[in-house]
């Protein structure tokens, strides 16, 4: 142990002498301690961390064209279920707003059902949509919810992201978002021949439904069964809007079948309505959702339902320079942060598009194909002179031809 002299310096906050800790600071009255700093510290960040602004004010209310708009800058497309989702929160900003009285009309809650292949923007939507809001907002994947006792993560899961999110402001996560992702996958498959038990089946959707319905449930504040102690949290679902997205595989094969019945024998009928076979997700009802294996209760707690579009040539070749965010203005920005111009030839966009069609990939493959093209210049133009980048198709073509990474 060190030695102390008698006229050390000592922390004026712990009263430790010099020679006990690593540095010590004098001010006009006294003295700190290294360690004393580091404590003040971390106080001073925790006393000073911004906290989340949650608070809603009438005037912020954003007016559905204006959602809609914002979202235009982000996603291509989709009118149809841009203008249900605008409309949809706009209405909860006014439901959570409303004053209180008991005479007053109540205005219902309005969940959403969005139904649309893999990589048509879903997630996009709610993800762009919650850079505009100012309630908590969160994604989940209904793959990971089993029922208690199966391996995977209970309904309440849900609710403790949220919290989280929320900074744990109880009231603030009683008035906010959840997009629930991947919804289609605890569809019930009851009309399935299988005899393997249906664990992910009806009993998620009805434990999903209180939570859709409205009510008090008891949140676990970490989540998971790892802390079998931890006190719950009391949370309040009547005020939280769910968003529920899905691609449900095979269901335009319902559709179809509900179609054909109804319009078989009726040529009037089939000369005024022309089914666009092509889409055949524009069509879909509530009914659909039901023969795809969801239990009324649920569907009658998602009163709004609508579609995606499958993304066309047009539609994708629009993805990749248009969106405020799009692939080709990131990678602009990655190389400007080198000093470098990069051009990229339209012929090149073009490749990418009918790369992504042919290896059926969607807007998802966008990215990895470009990425697969641009990796090389990316590794070694930043150590080198150059200042431009000119990528021209037979680049893009050699490129991609010789990579022998697997674009997933
Ligand atoms: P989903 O949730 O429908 O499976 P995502 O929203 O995750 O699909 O889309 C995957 C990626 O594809 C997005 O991150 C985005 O880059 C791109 N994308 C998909 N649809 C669109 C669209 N309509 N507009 C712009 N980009 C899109």
């Amino acid at each position: 142990m060190t030695k102390q002299t008698k006229n050390e310096r000592r922390c004026s906050f712990c009263g430790r002498a010099e020679s006990e800790v690593q540095l010590m600071l004098t001010g006009l009255d006294g003295n700190i301690c290294d360690q004393c700093v580091e404590m003040a510290n971390n106080v001073v960040q925790t006393e000073l961390k911004p906290t989340k602004d949650f608070t809603l004010k009438g005037d912020q209310l954003p007016k559905p064209t204006e959602i809609k708009n914002f979202l235009d800058q982000y996603v291509i497309g989709q009118h149809e279920a841009k203008k249900y989702l605008s409309v949809a929160v706009y209405n909860h900003y006014k439901r959570i707003t409303q004053p209180k009285s008991a005479e007053d009309v109540e205005i219902e809650k309005s969940n959403i059902i969005l139904v649309g292949a893999t990589g048509t923007g879903k997630t996009l939507l709610a993800r762009t949509i919650a850079k505009k809001l100012h309630v908590p907002f969160t994604i989940v994947d209904a793959t990971v919810l089993t029922e208690a006792g199966y391996v995977g993560e209970d309904i309440e899961s849900i609710l403790t992201r949220l919290l989280q999110v929320a900074d744990y402001d109880v009231k603030a996560a009683e008035r906010g978002i959840v997009f629930i992702d991947e919804l289609d996958k605890i569809a019930r498959k009851g009309d399935n021949p299988s005899i393997t038990r249906d664990v992910s089946g009806e009993g998620v959707q009805q434990g999903l439904l209180k939570l859709l319905e409205g009510s008090v449930i008891n949140v676990p504040p970490q989540g998971g069964r790892k802390h079998p102690d931890q006190k719950m949290i009391a949370v309040n679902t009547q005020n939280i809007l769910f968003i529920c997205g899905g691609a449900f595989d095979g269901i335009e094969k319902k559709i179809a079948q509900r179609l054909n019945t109804h319009v078989v024998g009726f040529d009037a009928v089939h000369e005024q309505n022309v089914v666009d076979r092509n889409n055949l997700l524009q069509y879909i009802t509530p009914q659909d959702l039901k023969s795809f294996g969801l239990i009324p209760e649920i569907i009658g707690r998602l009163p709004i339902l609508t579609y995606l579009n499958p993304l066309d040539k047009q539609a994708l070749r629009l993805i990749l320079t248009e969106p405020k965010n799009s692939i080709v203005k990131q990678y602009t920005k990655l190389f400007a942060m080198d000093d470098v111009v990069l051009k990229i030839d339209e012929s090149v966009l073009d490749y990418i598009v009918e790369k992504a069609i042919e290896y059926k990939l969607g807007a998802r493959g966008l990215r990895s194909i470009a990425e697969t093209i641009m990796m090389d210049a990316m590794y070694e133009i930043p150590s080198s002179e150059v200042k431009e980048l000119h990528v021209t198709l037979e680049y893009a073509q050699e490129k991609l031809n010789r990579s022998q990474v697997k674009i997933a």
